[in-house]
């Protein structure tokens, strides 16, 4: 007796992990927790309140988009969730606080900062 192998190849389907979830929450675990980097702005202005650390100058919800975060060390990846690498300041005091460093980094970060 002679049997035909091969006759029914086995179908192999990809294993689909069953999820969900949309690609920023799974972002935001792999980040565990971190505020991703367009929620900072929203997490430094709770943490330090519409105040720029610089003038004192205060903002509402009116024109709150005047204030810009700067982060301290200039490394926009390091978004800590205490905010200790934050400082809230209005548009003018930032550029006054980049203009003395590189150029180029103020340009860059007022790019990401616009929102
Ligand atoms: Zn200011
Ligand atoms: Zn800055």
């Amino acid at each position: 007796m002679v049997r035909r192998q091969g006759s029914r190849p086995r179908k192999h389907f990809p294993q689909q992990p069953a999820s969900d979830k949309s690609a920023a929450d799974i972002i935001r675990e792999l980040r565990g927790g971190i505020a991703a980097p367009s929620d900072y702005r929203e997490q430094s202005l709770k943490i330090h309140g519409l105040i720029c650390a610089k003038c004192g100058r205060e903002f509402d919800a009116k024109n709150r988009q005047l204030l810009t975060v700067h982060h301290k060390d200039g490394n926009h990846q390091n978004n800590p969730p205490d905010g200790s690498n934050w400082e809230n300041l209005c548009a003018y005091c930032h550029e006054d606080e980049h203009s003395r460093g590189v150029l180029g980094e103020y340009l860059r970060e007022s790019e990401r900062e616009k929102k």
